[in-house]
Order: C-alpha cells, then structure tokens, then sequence
C-alpha cells in the first residue's frame, strides 16, 4: 500500500521538478549579490555601491589582508567582509 503511494507521488515528481528549476530560474535572473556592513548598518547598493567603508558606523567594507595590510587580495580583488544576498522579485 505505502509503496504504491510513493510510486504515485513518484509519477509526479518530473512536472513539479521541472516547474522548481522554472522558478529558481527566474529568480536567479532577479537575484543580486550585496555587501552589507559588518554591523548591519548597511547596504552598499544604489547610492552607497561605491562606499569603501560604512557611513553609519565607519567600518571598512572589505577584508584586510593581514600581510599587506592593504584591502586587496594577490588578485587584486577586493573581498567585502560581509555579503548579503538580496532577490529583488
Ligand atoms: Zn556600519
């Protein structure tokens, strides 16, 4: 009886995980990634992308390598400290 259920439910799983993918699709085409202060003061999105540090608080944006002292990694790529994850729908 019980296997009979699941083989049911199992007929199903194609179309429902079809339509899952679907929607994770169109989210991840409105999905933004955003640095966000360390505090949680805020986001530097719109006005404040380019902020370095928080205007609130004064904390830095980004990681601070502990050898060079400097913001950027040996890549040259700045790293946020903190990274919200925001989806605009
Ligand atoms: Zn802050």
């Amino acid at each position: 009886m019980l296997k009979e259920e699941l083989l049911t439910d199992g007929a199903n799983l194609p179309n429902s995980y079809y339509e899952a993918k679907k929607i994770i699709k169109e989210l991840a085409l409105s999905y933004n990634k955003i640095d966000a202060c360390t505090n949680d003061c805020i986001l530097y999105w719109k006005e404040d992308s380019q902020l370095d540090s928080c205007k609130v608080c004064g904390a830095s944006r980004w990681k601070i390598d502990t050898h060079s002292k400097e913001t950027r990694n040996k890549k040259g790529k700045k790293i946020a400290i903190q990274r919200a994850y925001a989806i605009f729908l």
